[in-house]
Protein backbone atom coordinates (compact mmCIF):
# COMPACT_ATOMS: atom_id res chain seq x y z
CA UNK A 1 0.00 0.00 0.00
CA UNK A 2 3.01 2.14 0.26
CA UNK A 3 5.88 3.15 -1.98
CA UNK A 4 8.16 4.13 0.86
CA UNK A 5 10.63 2.05 1.06
CA UNK A 6 12.27 0.19 4.01
CA UNK A 7 15.81 1.41 4.45
CA UNK A 8 14.08 5.44 4.95
CA UNK A 9 11.91 3.90 7.28
CA UNK A 10 14.52 2.35 9.27
CA UNK A 11 16.80 5.43 8.88
CA UNK A 12 14.42 8.10 9.84
CA UNK A 13 10.95 6.62 10.80
CA UNK A 14 9.98 10.23 11.59
CA UNK A 15 10.45 11.87 7.82
CA UNK A 16 9.02 8.44 6.06
CA UNK A 17 5.68 8.51 8.18
CA UNK A 18 5.13 12.09 6.34
CA UNK A 19 6.03 10.60 3.19
CA UNK A 20 3.13 7.64 3.78
CA UNK A 21 1.14 10.54 4.86
CA UNK A 22 1.71 12.42 1.82
CA UNK A 23 1.11 9.23 0.09
CA UNK A 24 -1.92 8.85 1.28
CA UNK A 25 -3.16 12.30 0.99
CA UNK A 26 -2.51 12.26 -2.58
CA UNK A 27 -4.08 8.37 -3.22
CA UNK A 28 -7.04 10.03 -1.19
CA UNK A 29 -7.89 13.46 -3.14
CA UNK A 30 -8.85 14.31 -6.26
CA UNK A 31 -5.83 16.48 -7.64
CA UNK A 32 -7.30 19.34 -9.58
CA UNK A 33 -4.43 21.60 -9.56
CA UNK A 34 -3.96 22.48 -13.02
CA UNK A 35 0.22 22.38 -12.46
CA UNK A 36 0.84 18.82 -10.63
CA UNK A 37 0.52 15.34 -12.15
CA UNK A 38 1.24 12.26 -11.28
CA UNK A 39 4.66 10.46 -12.53
CA UNK A 40 5.23 7.48 -13.40
CA UNK A 41 6.01 4.22 -11.40
CA UNK A 42 9.53 4.49 -13.70
CA UNK A 43 10.03 7.95 -13.57
CA UNK A 44 9.90 7.90 -9.83
CA UNK A 45 12.34 4.85 -9.72
CA UNK A 46 14.77 7.28 -11.94
CA UNK A 47 14.53 10.35 -9.82
CA UNK A 48 15.21 8.28 -6.79
CA UNK A 49 18.83 6.71 -7.70
CA UNK A 50 22.51 7.15 -6.96
CA UNK A 51 22.60 9.51 -9.90
CA UNK A 52 22.61 11.98 -6.64
CA UNK A 53 25.57 11.41 -5.64
CA UNK A 54 27.50 13.00 -9.09
CA UNK A 55 28.65 15.89 -10.12
CA UNK A 56 28.66 17.35 -13.76
CA UNK A 57 29.62 21.01 -14.47
CA UNK A 58 29.27 21.60 -17.65
CA UNK A 59 28.09 19.43 -21.08
CA UNK A 60 28.46 15.92 -21.97
CA UNK A 61 31.74 15.19 -23.70
CA UNK A 62 33.09 19.09 -22.31
CA UNK A 63 32.90 18.37 -18.12
CA UNK A 64 34.62 19.96 -15.22
CA UNK A 65 34.58 16.58 -12.92
CA UNK A 66 36.11 13.49 -14.38
CA UNK A 67 33.70 9.94 -14.27
CA UNK A 68 31.06 10.99 -16.43
CA UNK A 69 31.40 7.66 -18.76
CA UNK A 70 27.84 6.97 -17.61
CA UNK A 71 26.35 10.58 -16.86
CA UNK A 72 27.35 12.00 -20.62
CA UNK A 73 25.31 8.93 -21.91
CA UNK A 74 22.11 10.04 -19.73
CA UNK A 75 21.94 13.43 -20.84
CA UNK A 76 22.65 12.95 -24.26
CA UNK A 77 19.62 10.36 -24.05
CA UNK A 78 17.41 12.64 -22.49
CA UNK A 79 19.03 15.81 -24.84
CA UNK A 80 17.96 13.24 -27.86
CA UNK A 81 14.54 12.29 -26.48
CA UNK A 82 14.05 15.90 -26.30
CA UNK A 83 14.76 17.00 -29.96
CA UNK A 84 13.42 13.99 -31.06
CA UNK A 85 9.64 14.33 -29.79
CA UNK A 86 9.07 18.34 -30.35
CA UNK A 87 11.24 18.50 -33.22
CA UNK A 88 13.82 20.73 -32.19
CA UNK A 89 17.65 21.17 -33.08
CA UNK A 90 18.64 21.91 -29.67
CA UNK A 91 18.11 21.01 -26.17
CA UNK A 92 19.31 21.54 -22.54
CA UNK A 93 17.80 19.56 -20.15
CA UNK A 94 19.58 21.30 -16.97
CA UNK A 95 17.84 23.98 -15.93
CA UNK A 96 16.43 23.30 -11.92
CA UNK A 97 12.92 24.32 -12.88
CA UNK A 98 10.82 26.86 -15.14
CA UNK A 99 11.59 29.67 -13.17
CA UNK A 100 15.60 29.41 -13.70
CA UNK A 101 14.77 27.98 -17.24
CA UNK A 102 13.16 31.66 -18.15
CA UNK A 103 15.91 33.53 -16.32
CA UNK A 104 18.70 31.59 -18.06
CA UNK A 105 16.79 32.68 -21.72
CA UNK A 106 16.98 36.59 -20.32
CA UNK A 107 20.86 35.79 -19.74
CA UNK A 108 21.15 34.69 -23.31
CA UNK A 109 18.90 37.47 -25.10
CA UNK A 110 18.99 40.48 -23.68
CA UNK A 111 21.00 42.77 -21.22
CA UNK A 112 19.64 44.50 -17.74
CA UNK A 113 17.52 47.18 -18.68
CA UNK A 114 15.83 45.99 -21.71
CA UNK A 115 12.61 46.50 -22.56
CA UNK A 116 10.90 42.66 -22.59
CA UNK A 117 7.35 41.75 -23.16
CA UNK A 118 5.11 39.16 -21.96
CA UNK A 119 1.54 38.58 -20.34
CA UNK A 120 0.54 39.98 -17.21
CA UNK A 121 0.62 38.04 -14.29
CA UNK A 122 -2.80 39.00 -13.19
CA UNK A 123 -4.39 37.74 -16.61
CA UNK A 124 -3.03 34.45 -16.78
CA UNK A 125 1.20 34.92 -16.78
CA UNK A 126 3.90 33.82 -15.04
CA UNK A 127 5.72 35.50 -12.22
CA UNK A 128 9.02 35.03 -14.55
CA UNK A 129 7.88 36.97 -17.49
CA UNK A 130 8.37 40.16 -15.95
CA UNK A 131 6.23 41.32 -13.19
CA UNK A 132 7.50 43.90 -10.88
CA UNK A 133 7.86 41.20 -7.96
CA UNK A 134 10.25 38.87 -9.83
CA UNK A 135 14.04 39.57 -10.68
CA UNK A 136 13.12 39.43 -14.04
CA UNK A 137 10.61 42.55 -13.43
CA UNK A 138 13.35 44.70 -11.11
CA UNK A 139 16.11 43.94 -13.84
CA UNK A 140 14.23 44.35 -16.98
CA UNK A 141 11.93 46.98 -18.72
CA UNK A 142 8.88 44.79 -18.39
CA UNK A 143 5.61 45.65 -20.26
CA UNK A 144 2.43 43.49 -20.58
CA UNK A 145 -0.67 42.97 -22.45
CA UNK A 146 -3.77 41.87 -20.95
CA UNK A 147 -6.42 39.72 -22.36
CA UNK A 148 -10.01 41.10 -23.31
CA UNK A 149 -12.42 42.10 -20.85
CA UNK A 150 -15.12 40.60 -22.86
CA UNK A 151 -13.60 37.81 -24.73
CA UNK A 152 -10.54 36.68 -21.86
CA UNK A 153 -8.70 36.00 -24.81
CA UNK A 154 -5.48 37.30 -25.45
CA UNK A 155 -6.02 40.43 -28.45
CA UNK A 156 -3.47 40.26 -31.28
CA UNK A 157 -3.53 43.48 -32.17
CA UNK A 158 -2.87 45.53 -28.71
CA UNK A 159 0.36 42.57 -28.60
CA UNK A 160 0.93 43.95 -31.99
CA UNK A 161 0.26 47.83 -31.20
CA UNK A 162 2.00 47.26 -28.02
CA UNK A 163 5.16 45.44 -29.28
CA UNK A 164 5.92 48.06 -32.16
CA UNK A 165 5.51 51.19 -29.63
CA UNK A 166 7.49 49.43 -27.29
CA UNK A 167 10.35 47.71 -29.18
CA UNK A 168 11.07 44.80 -26.77
CA UNK A 169 14.36 42.97 -27.06
CA UNK A 170 12.36 39.39 -26.45
CA UNK A 171 8.59 38.79 -26.24
CA UNK A 172 7.21 35.62 -23.99
CA UNK A 173 3.88 33.99 -24.94
CA UNK A 174 2.13 31.37 -22.76
CA UNK A 175 1.00 31.63 -18.98
CA UNK A 176 -0.23 30.05 -15.81
CA UNK A 177 -4.02 30.34 -16.41
CA UNK A 178 -4.84 30.21 -19.83
CA UNK A 179 -7.60 28.03 -20.96
CA UNK A 180 -7.17 28.75 -24.58
CA UNK A 181 -5.12 27.99 -27.52
CA UNK A 182 -1.74 30.15 -27.81
CA UNK A 183 -1.52 31.57 -31.19
CA UNK A 184 2.34 30.75 -31.58
CA UNK A 185 2.32 31.87 -35.51
CA UNK A 186 0.68 35.22 -34.47
CA UNK A 187 3.29 36.01 -31.74
CA UNK A 188 6.04 34.92 -34.46
CA UNK A 189 4.74 37.56 -37.09
CA UNK A 190 4.49 40.40 -34.56
CA UNK A 191 8.32 39.37 -32.99
CA UNK A 192 9.50 39.32 -36.21
CA UNK A 193 7.93 42.67 -37.48
CA UNK A 194 9.46 44.65 -34.50
CA UNK A 195 12.70 42.48 -34.29
CA UNK A 196 12.37 40.69 -30.83
CA UNK A 197 13.08 37.16 -29.56
CA UNK A 198 10.37 34.78 -29.39
CA UNK A 199 9.84 33.11 -26.22
CA UNK A 200 7.19 30.26 -26.01
CA UNK A 201 6.63 29.14 -22.58
CA UNK A 202 4.89 26.18 -22.56
CA UNK A 203 5.49 24.63 -18.90
CA UNK A 204 1.38 23.93 -18.34
CA UNK A 205 1.14 22.73 -22.36
CA UNK A 206 4.29 20.65 -22.96
CA UNK A 207 2.37 17.20 -22.62
CA UNK A 208 -0.23 18.33 -24.71
CA UNK A 209 2.47 19.94 -27.62
CA UNK A 210 3.74 16.15 -27.49
CA UNK A 211 1.01 14.39 -27.52
CA UNK A 212 -0.59 16.81 -30.47
CA UNK A 213 -3.09 18.10 -28.38
CA UNK A 214 -2.34 21.97 -28.79
CA UNK A 215 -0.50 23.25 -31.81
CA UNK A 216 3.17 23.29 -31.50
CA UNK A 217 5.29 26.59 -30.88
CA UNK A 218 8.54 24.88 -33.22
CA UNK A 219 9.09 26.82 -36.13
CA UNK A 220 7.54 30.14 -34.65
CA UNK A 221 9.00 30.32 -31.20
CA UNK A 222 13.29 31.23 -31.17
CA UNK A 223 12.99 29.66 -27.68
CA UNK A 224 11.06 27.20 -25.77
CA UNK A 225 10.93 26.83 -22.35
CA UNK A 226 9.03 24.24 -20.38
CA UNK A 227 8.78 22.48 -16.97
CA UNK A 228 9.16 18.81 -17.15
CA UNK A 229 6.50 18.25 -14.42
CA UNK A 230 2.95 19.38 -15.34
CA UNK A 231 0.97 17.92 -18.31
CA UNK A 232 4.30 15.93 -19.61
CA UNK A 233 4.30 13.81 -16.46
CA UNK A 234 8.18 14.09 -15.45
CA UNK A 235 10.10 14.92 -12.38
CA UNK A 236 10.35 18.72 -11.41
CA UNK A 237 12.65 20.22 -14.03
CA UNK A 238 12.86 22.23 -16.71
CA UNK A 239 14.06 22.29 -20.52
CA UNK A 240 15.10 24.95 -22.77
CA UNK A 241 14.54 24.45 -26.86
CA UNK A 242 16.12 26.69 -29.30
CA UNK A 243 16.83 26.93 -32.79
CA UNK A 244 20.54 26.61 -33.37
CA UNK A 245 21.46 30.55 -33.29
CA UNK A 246 20.54 30.64 -29.95
CA UNK A 247 21.91 27.37 -28.90
CA UNK A 248 25.45 28.70 -27.80
CA UNK A 249 24.10 31.45 -25.65
CA UNK A 250 21.36 29.80 -24.10
CA UNK A 251 23.67 26.87 -23.03
CA UNK A 252 26.45 29.29 -21.29
CA UNK A 253 23.80 30.83 -19.60
CA UNK A 254 22.65 27.74 -18.13
CA UNK A 255 26.12 26.86 -17.25
CA UNK A 256 27.89 28.34 -16.25
CA UNK A 257 25.90 31.89 -16.59
CA UNK A 258 23.17 31.23 -13.87
CA UNK A 259 23.60 27.18 -12.14
CA UNK A 260 26.24 24.96 -11.12
CA UNK A 261 25.88 20.55 -11.62
CA UNK A 262 22.76 19.48 -13.25
CA UNK A 263 20.91 17.29 -10.88
CA UNK A 264 21.34 13.93 -12.65
CA UNK A 265 19.01 11.90 -11.11
CA UNK A 266 16.19 14.16 -12.36
CA UNK A 267 18.10 14.24 -15.50
CA UNK A 268 17.41 10.94 -15.76
CA UNK A 269 13.91 10.86 -14.42
CA UNK A 270 13.23 13.39 -17.31
CA UNK A 271 14.66 10.78 -19.95
CA UNK A 272 12.23 8.41 -18.73
CA UNK A 273 9.26 10.85 -19.07
CA UNK A 274 10.27 11.60 -22.41
CA UNK A 275 10.28 8.13 -23.48
CA UNK A 276 6.63 7.41 -21.81
CA UNK A 277 5.58 10.94 -23.87
CA UNK A 278 7.07 9.04 -27.00
CA UNK A 279 4.94 6.28 -27.15
CA UNK A 280 1.36 5.85 -28.85
CA UNK A 281 -0.57 5.97 -25.94
CA UNK A 282 0.43 9.32 -24.58
CA UNK A 283 -1.25 11.42 -27.67
CA UNK A 284 -4.16 9.48 -26.68
CA UNK A 285 -3.82 10.67 -23.33
CA UNK A 286 -2.84 14.06 -23.94
CA UNK A 287 -6.59 14.16 -26.02
CA UNK A 288 -8.11 12.36 -23.05
CA UNK A 289 -7.00 15.48 -20.71
CA UNK A 290 -8.30 17.78 -23.02
CA UNK A 291 -11.82 15.92 -23.64
CA UNK A 292 -12.04 15.77 -19.82
CA UNK A 293 -11.10 19.52 -19.43
CA UNK A 294 -14.17 19.94 -22.12
CA UNK A 295 -16.25 17.80 -20.05
CA UNK A 296 -15.81 19.39 -16.75
CA UNK A 297 -15.64 23.12 -18.29
CA UNK A 298 -19.60 21.72 -19.92
CA UNK A 299 -21.14 20.78 -16.44
CA UNK A 300 -19.78 23.78 -14.64
CA UNK A 301 -21.38 26.18 -16.98
CA UNK A 302 -24.70 23.62 -16.91
CA UNK A 303 -24.68 24.17 -13.36
CA UNK A 304 -23.81 28.19 -13.60
CA UNK A 305 -20.32 28.47 -13.46
CA UNK A 306 -18.69 31.24 -14.70
CA UNK A 307 -15.58 30.32 -17.39
CA UNK A 308 -13.20 33.05 -18.07
CA UNK A 309 -13.49 32.54 -22.05
CA UNK A 310 -16.46 30.62 -21.98
CA UNK A 311 -14.27 27.08 -21.51
CA UNK A 312 -11.26 25.64 -22.98
CA UNK A 313 -9.36 24.23 -24.96
CA UNK A 314 -6.56 22.76 -22.98
CA UNK A 315 -6.67 21.12 -19.66
CA UNK A 316 -7.17 24.18 -17.67
CA UNK A 317 -10.15 25.38 -16.34
CA UNK A 318 -10.62 29.18 -14.99
CA UNK A 319 -13.81 29.85 -12.58
CA UNK A 320 -14.98 33.41 -12.03
CA UNK A 321 -17.22 32.46 -8.49
CA UNK A 322 -18.21 35.99 -8.47
CA UNK A 323 -21.55 35.15 -10.05
CA UNK A 324 -21.47 32.43 -7.07
CA UNK A 325 -21.46 35.10 -4.10
CA UNK A 326 -18.38 33.49 -2.58
CA UNK A 327 -14.40 34.20 -3.31
CA UNK A 328 -11.54 31.68 -4.65
CA UNK A 329 -9.84 31.49 -1.16
CA UNK A 330 -12.66 30.04 1.04
CA UNK A 331 -14.04 27.93 -1.74
CA UNK A 332 -10.41 26.32 -2.55
CA UNK A 333 -10.20 25.69 1.54
CA UNK A 334 -13.85 23.97 1.85
CA UNK A 335 -13.18 21.88 -1.51
CA UNK A 336 -9.80 20.77 -0.59
CA UNK A 337 -11.76 19.29 2.89
CA UNK A 338 -13.87 17.36 1.02
CA UNK A 339 -11.30 16.03 -1.02
CA UNK A 340 -11.16 18.20 -4.01
CA UNK A 341 -8.04 20.11 -4.28
CA UNK A 342 -7.47 22.82 -6.30
CA UNK A 343 -6.01 26.44 -5.85
CA UNK A 344 -7.73 29.80 -5.59
CA UNK A 345 -6.35 31.87 -8.40
CA UNK A 346 -7.26 35.76 -9.71
CA UNK A 347 -9.21 36.27 -12.60
CA UNK A 348 -8.69 38.96 -15.53
CA UNK A 349 -9.47 42.50 -14.13
CA UNK A 350 -10.40 41.29 -10.52
CA UNK A 351 -12.09 43.33 -8.21
CA UNK A 352 -10.94 41.39 -5.39
CA UNK A 353 -7.47 41.20 -4.18
CA UNK A 354 -4.28 38.68 -4.92
CA UNK A 355 -4.18 37.16 -1.90
CA UNK A 356 -8.29 36.52 -1.71
CA UNK A 357 -8.73 36.37 -5.61
CA UNK A 358 -12.30 36.05 -6.94
CA UNK A 359 -10.96 32.54 -8.75
CA UNK A 360 -10.50 29.34 -8.57
CA UNK A 361 -8.47 27.44 -11.16
CA UNK A 362 -8.69 23.64 -12.24
CA UNK A 363 -6.86 21.27 -14.20
CA UNK A 364 -7.68 17.76 -15.41
CA UNK A 365 -3.86 16.35 -16.28
CA UNK A 366 -3.56 14.38 -12.96
CA UNK A 367 -7.22 12.64 -12.69
CA UNK A 368 -6.87 11.70 -16.21
CA UNK A 369 -3.10 10.34 -15.30
CA UNK A 370 -5.54 7.74 -13.26
CA UNK A 371 -7.70 6.83 -15.89
CA UNK A 372 -10.77 9.39 -15.10
CA UNK A 373 -12.64 10.20 -17.98
CA UNK A 374 -15.45 12.33 -18.65
CA UNK A 375 -18.29 10.84 -16.56
CA UNK A 376 -16.09 11.19 -13.46
CA UNK A 377 -15.41 14.47 -14.71
CA UNK A 378 -18.98 15.38 -14.73
CA UNK A 379 -19.11 13.73 -11.26
CA UNK A 380 -16.34 16.35 -10.27
CA UNK A 381 -18.70 19.02 -10.95
CA UNK A 382 -21.71 17.59 -9.62
CA UNK A 383 -19.47 17.76 -6.46
CA UNK A 384 -17.57 21.23 -6.62
CA UNK A 385 -21.45 22.94 -7.14
CA UNK A 386 -22.90 21.30 -4.33
CA UNK A 387 -20.04 22.63 -1.84
CA UNK A 388 -19.99 25.83 -3.83
CA UNK A 389 -23.69 26.28 -3.10
CA UNK A 390 -23.49 25.27 0.13
CA UNK A 391 -21.02 27.77 0.99
CA UNK A 392 -22.44 30.59 -0.82
CA UNK A 393 -25.38 29.98 1.53
CA UNK A 394 -23.21 30.77 4.88
CA UNK A 395 -24.59 27.61 7.29
CA UNK A 396 -21.79 26.64 9.21
CA UNK A 397 -23.71 23.52 9.67
CA UNK A 398 -24.93 22.55 6.47
CA UNK A 399 -21.10 23.06 4.83
CA UNK A 400 -20.23 20.98 7.23
CA UNK A 401 -22.85 17.98 6.18
CA UNK A 402 -21.98 18.73 3.20
CA UNK A 403 -18.44 18.61 3.22
CA UNK A 404 -18.73 15.23 4.79
CA UNK A 405 -21.65 13.93 2.15
CA UNK A 406 -18.96 14.74 -0.81
CA UNK A 407 -15.97 13.38 0.81
CA UNK A 408 -17.23 10.27 1.61
CA UNK A 409 -18.12 9.99 -2.37
CA UNK A 410 -14.92 11.07 -3.16
CA UNK A 411 -13.08 8.31 -1.29
CA UNK A 412 -15.66 5.79 -2.82
CA UNK A 413 -14.31 7.12 -6.64
CA UNK A 414 -10.08 7.39 -5.55
CA UNK A 415 -10.87 4.45 -4.37
CA UNK A 416 -11.46 2.96 -7.81
CA UNK A 417 -8.98 4.76 -9.58
CA UNK A 418 -5.20 3.52 -8.50
CA UNK A 419 -2.41 6.36 -8.51
CA UNK A 420 0.58 5.67 -11.21
CA UNK A 421 3.98 5.35 -8.88
CA UNK A 422 2.17 4.02 -5.90
CA UNK A 423 -0.86 1.44 -6.62
C1 LIG B 1 5.05 26.61 -13.73
C2 LIG B 1 5.51 27.67 -14.66
C3 LIG B 1 6.82 28.20 -14.60
C4 LIG B 1 7.77 27.98 -13.45
O1 LIG B 1 8.08 26.76 -13.11
P1 LIG B 1 8.74 26.42 -11.69
O2 LIG B 1 9.23 25.05 -11.93
O3 LIG B 1 7.62 26.51 -10.70
O4 LIG B 1 9.82 27.40 -11.42
C5 LIG B 1 7.21 29.08 -15.59
N1 LIG B 1 6.36 29.46 -16.55
C6 LIG B 1 5.10 29.01 -16.61
C7 LIG B 1 4.22 29.47 -17.70
C8 LIG B 1 4.63 28.11 -15.66
O5 LIG B 1 3.37 27.69 -15.71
Amino acid sequence: MTATPNHLRSVDPQLAGLITAEEARQRDTLKLIASENYVSAAVLEASGTVLTNKYSEGYAGRRYYEGQQVIDQIETLAVDRAKALFGTEHANVQPYSGSPANLAVYLAVAKPGDTVMGMALPMGGHLTHGWSVSATGRWFNAVHYDVGRETGRVDMDEVRDLARRERPTLIFCGGTAIPRVIDFPAFAEIAREVGAVLVADIAHIAGLVAGGAHPSPVGHADIITTTTHKTLRGPRGAMIMAAPEHAKAIDKAVFPGLQGGPHNHTTAGIAVALHEAAQPGFADYAHQIVANARALAEELQARGFDLISGGTDNHLILIDLTSKGVGGKPAAQILDQAGLEANYNTVPYDTRKPFDPSGLRLGTAALTSRGMAEPEMREVARWMDEIVSTLAGDDTEAVEKAVARVHGEVSELTGRFPVPGLD
